[in-house]
């Protein structure tokens, strides 16, 4: 069954948000799950994060950044086309109880992942503190969305274009400071670069707030099969795919998780610029 997208909207240049017919997915979804996609035959797989579910309509929707040739092939894609494939739910759905305070960090397209998350743990009856950053003002992604779900938001910019000058960590600095005196904070969920969620692992850690991070692994087939997402987790070899893609963020070997991402960096540079050449080429 090929999937089509029935709505598109262009958040901004990077970043989309896609409408897709996908009705078992949308039945049995769960906050945290992800999908593979695949748009063409000869195309490859890519994990996206259910951003939300409608599952009268049978749509899924998926909000994602243009990060190289996959992404950028799918921001081309208009309402009325198809995906090839969709598969999913895939992942362990997010733990979400009623922990208390709970403070949610997400960086760059982890924003997008961290969305879902944030409504559940919201809805679940926690007090949501949230923390979104990026490089610049026009790669944050869904920052009305996040506030509203969120009894409070902060948003932080590499260069200062919008928020607060810095990273999320900094921002999560002041928030540690802020409630020191006023019951603290119960929990921390996290997602975005591997960097960014072991430095907020390494301010958690002697705090000893529970911190659970997303990990965004290079993900090919999903099954736990093919080897490519694992990561090690309090020295244990893990699929993220399957095992994840939440860890207790205290337990990852993050630098192995940075190592593995660079892989096939040569490689990816080589396609999109096969691909930029190509779309260039054409009438
Ligand atoms: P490429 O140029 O091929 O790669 C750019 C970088 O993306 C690579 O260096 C690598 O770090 C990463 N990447 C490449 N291939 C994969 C792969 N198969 N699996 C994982 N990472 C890869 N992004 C969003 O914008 N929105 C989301 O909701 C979202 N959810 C995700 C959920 C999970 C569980 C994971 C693991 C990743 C998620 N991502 C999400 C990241 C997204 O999958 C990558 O940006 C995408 O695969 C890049 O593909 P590309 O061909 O456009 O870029
Ligand atoms: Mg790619």
């Amino acid at each position: 069954m090929a999937h089509e997208i029935v709505k598109k909207i262009a958040l901004s240049q990077e970043n989309y948000l896609i409408e897709v017919t996908a009705p078992l997915v949308a039945e049995v979804y769960r906050p945290g799950q992800f999908v593979l996609l695949r748009i063409h035959e000869e195309g490859e797989r890519i994990p996206l994060t259910v951003s939300d579910v409608h599952p009268k309509k049978g749509t899924i929707v998926l909000v994602f950044q243009v990060a190289g040739k996959t992404t950028k092939q799918l921001s081309r894609l208009e309402e009325g086309d198809v995906i090839l494939d969709c598969i999913g739910p895939l992942g362990n759905p997010s733990e979400i109880e009623k922990y208390g305070r709970v403070v949610s960090i997400g960086g760059g397209t982890g924003i997008a992942c961290i969305y879902p998350v944030t409504r559940a743990l919201a809805e679940a009856g926690n007090e949501m503190i949230s923390i979104i950053g990026a490089r610049t003002e026009s790669l944050l992604l869904l920052e009305n969305e996040m506030a509203e779900i969120s009894s409070e938001l902060h948003v932080t910019t590499d260069d200062g274009s919008r928020g607060r000058r810095g990273l999320v960590t900094d921002a999560f600095l002041d928030v540690v400071e802020q409630y020191r005196d006023a019951g603290g904070i119960d929990r921390v969920v996290t997602i975005g670069p591997p960097v960014m969620m072991k430095a907020v692992a390494e301010l958690t850690r002697p705090l000893g707030i529970p911190t659970i991070a997303s990990l965004n692994t290079i993900i090919i087939d999903g099954s736990g099969m093919c080897g490519s997402c694992r990561v090690f987790v309090d020295g244990k070899m893990k699929m993220c795919c399957v095992s994840g893609p939440e860890f207790d963020a205290h337990k990852v070997n993050f630098d192995d998780v940075i190592n593995r991402l660079t892989m096939f960096h040569e490689k990816e540079a080589q396609s999109l610029s096969l691909y930029d050449a190509a779309e260039e080429r054409q009438p």
